[in-house]
């Protein structure tokens, strides 16, 4: 096989994974597979009412062999609000965990060593044949644990985004909380509009100039004082590598804020500060330009802030076992 960490994000699959189904209100005992297509009934909820929700974390391999999996509870309880959220049955957390770590020892040979790393994809969805049910909720479902080698998401190197500010919405302000696929369909218009338009590489959703995130990363304005971000409600997702970035802020520092950013004050933040993008994925990005209304702003000098690369250091230093992980964001699986 060729070398999966050459390959683009999310192409490539390690060979198993641990599965189990919700029928007439019981869960199976949970097993282990082959990746292999899964069969689905043409009426199935899923289908028809868009009734899944996934996660997306990482395990890492040290250059020492020992392997480890960052922040597995948080991710293990987001799943749980989300899965409550559409009203779709869920595994307990327990049993969300074993599935999850059971899934990364049958894989752990495909595990890439540091800066690569297994990328993990629990994905839930509703399987209950029955498409009258538009407003009832599937009561059968099917939970599975995917598992993705991948690269250092910034190979090519760190190159700062150019993010379009487009006064929309991304979700609703109950399901922009919910990592459901739905809400990643309903972004995809404004997001190839502003590719093609003005070529943007992301859409920051701010409806009435009050800022989200993007398609799928959270937003922060960083300078050598305060890292600025929005504050916690269900407009958007509670990024597991925000409170992170946060936690390790204040650990360096920072003033951390956590509140509204009208589009007037971001606007006039970046023209000595930073801004940049929070995810799983690639950690922290920086975004060099900023289009609003027809005009450009550069973030800055247009480069990789220095700010930007000290907090998003400090977490790949301990994901990487560099630096302790003094918060205990760490778990062998
Ligand atoms: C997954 C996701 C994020 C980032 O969450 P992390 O837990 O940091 O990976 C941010 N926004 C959206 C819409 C997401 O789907």
């Amino acid at each position: 096989m060729s070398d999966p960490t050459k390959q683009p994000f999310g192409t490539v699959f390690a060979p198993r994974m641990t599965v189990c189904t919700h029928t007439d209100d019981a869960w199976s005992e949970w097993k282990t597979t082959d990746v292999e297509p899964v069969s689905l009934h043409p009426g199935a909820h899923v289908l028809h009412y868009s009734s899944s929700c996934f996660e997306g974390l990482k395990a890492y391999r040290w250059s020492n062999g020992e392997v480890r999996i960052f922040r597995l509870d948080s991710h293990v309880a987001r799943m749980q609000k989300s899965a409550a959220l559409l009203h779709l049955p869920i595994p307990s957390p327990e049993v969300v965990k074993t599935m999850i770590t059971s899934a990364v020892k049958e894989n752990v040979e495909h595990i890439p060593d540091y800066p690569g790393s297994l990328y993990i994809r629990p994905t839930l969805f509703g399987t209950t044949v029955d498409i009258g049910a538009a407003a009832v909720p599937s009561t059968d479902a099917m939970f599975y644990i995917l598992c993705s080698p991948v690269g250092d998401y910034f190979s090519g190197g760190l190159r700062p985004l150019r993010v379009l500010l487009a006064e929309r919405a991304r979700s609703t302000p109950e399901f922009g909380m919910v990592k459901a696929g739905a809400n990643y369909a309903q972004a995809l218009g404004p997001l190839l509009k502003a590719k093609a338009e003005v070529q943007a590489d992301q859409v920051l959703f701010s409806p009435a100039g009050d800022t989200q995130e993007t398609g799928a990363a959270n937003f922060m304005l960083i300078n050598s004082e305060r890292v600025v971000t929005r504050h916690l409600d269900g407009n958007f997702l509670h990024g597991v590598t925000r409170d992170s970035l946060l936690t390790l802020a204040k650990d360096l520092g920072y003033i951390v804020e956590e509140r509204g950013i009208p589009t007037p004050e971001l606007i006039e933040f970046v023209k000595t500060g930073e801004a940049g993008l929070s995810g799983t994925a690639a950690v922290l990005a920086p975004i060099g330009t900023f289009i609003f209304d027809g005009t450009e702003h550069t973030v800055g000098n247009g480069d990789v802030g220095e700010h930007t690369m000290k907090l998003r250091q400090a977490l790949v230093d301990i994901q990487a076992g560099k630096a302790e992980d003094s918060h205990g964001w760490l778990s062998a699986p």
